[in-house]
């Protein structure tokens, strides 16, 4: 059965009324429709299998002008896929980039208001200080950093203009004492972060704030005067709170001594 006139027009509209196989158009060509599958073949009158072709290349088509066209309209499907999975993905990453930047200010808004507080409100950090805030951020703990913005502020002796730089000097100074096992400065800063560490798991594992047992408390200075680090434990502090024992402190102490770690410095 022949092809609706409608249908027929449909087909070539639809493809520009250009001749899918060698690509002239009216009025070098006379168009035709073709199936994709012929109807021998079980190929279908619907639109999904008709192709607009030319007489000549219609009449003449070989099986592998075929076997092209059907690569042909693949590939041309691939590529909607593709772009559209493109566009999805740059939406997507576009979104991340916003939200990442909103969440770096945000964070950055935390050092503006301690920055504010510790001047009494007198002080706010500039673009260009913040901007630096934020590189500083990379390279210290963010608690370190807050720390430094209030010494800075503390010591009345540092003219406003020149805080910036001193509590950068802060900084350098205690990442240096907090690298150097020897110091009191340093076992103080480390055993900050374990109680905090500790109240974390402590707090997540349902149990509310877990007191350290004496012992395990001087065992840990012990440890960090060796030069252990909290990151050095940290993997243990959660492993005690896995546990759900009801002596946590017992758990790290059993934990720690279990791993012949320990005895590195003996
Ligand atoms: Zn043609």
């Amino acid at each position: 059965m022949a092809l609706s006139k409608r249908l027929r027009f449909k087909i070539f509209e639809k493809y520009n009324f250009t001749c899918q196989y060698c690509g002239r158009k009216p009025p070098e060509v006379v168009l035709e429709v073709d199936h994709v599958v012929s109807r021998k073949d079980g190929g279908l009158d619907e639109e999904m299998n008709l192709i607009c072709s030319c007489f000549d290349c219609n009449r003449g088509k070989r099986e592998t002008s075929l076997d092209i066209q059907k690569i042909k309209n693949q590939n041309f499907k691939k590529e909607l896929e593709y772009l559209e999975e493109r566009q999805q993905q740059l939406e997507a990453y576009y979104n991340f980039i916003k939200r990442k930047e909103e969440l770096e200010n945000e964070e950055l808004s935390v050092f503006q208001r301690a920055w504010e507080d510790s001047s009494q409100g007198e002080n706010s950090l500039t673009d260009h200080g913040l901007n630096e805030i934020r590189k500083l951020k990379e390279a210290y703990p963010t608690e370190l950093v807050l720390e430094a913005i209030k010494l800075a502020w503390k010591n009345e002796k540092v003219a406003n203009n020149e805080k910036f730089r001193y509590m950068c000097g802060i900084l350098k100074n205690k990442q240096r004492i907090s690298e150097d096992p020897e110091t009191e400065e340093h076992v103080r800063i480390e055993m900050k972060k374990f109680f905090e560490g500790w109240n974390h798991y402590s707090n997540r594992s349902g149990f509310g704030p877990v007191t350290v047992d004496y012992n395990l408390k001087n065992e840990i200075a012990e440890i960090f005067k060796f030069g252990w680090s909290y990151t050095d434990i940290a993997d243990y502090v959660k492993e005690t709170f896995d546990f759900h024992h009801y002596d946590y402190s017992y758990q790290l102490t059993k934990l720690l001594k279990q791993d012949k770690r320990i005895y590195k410095h003996d």
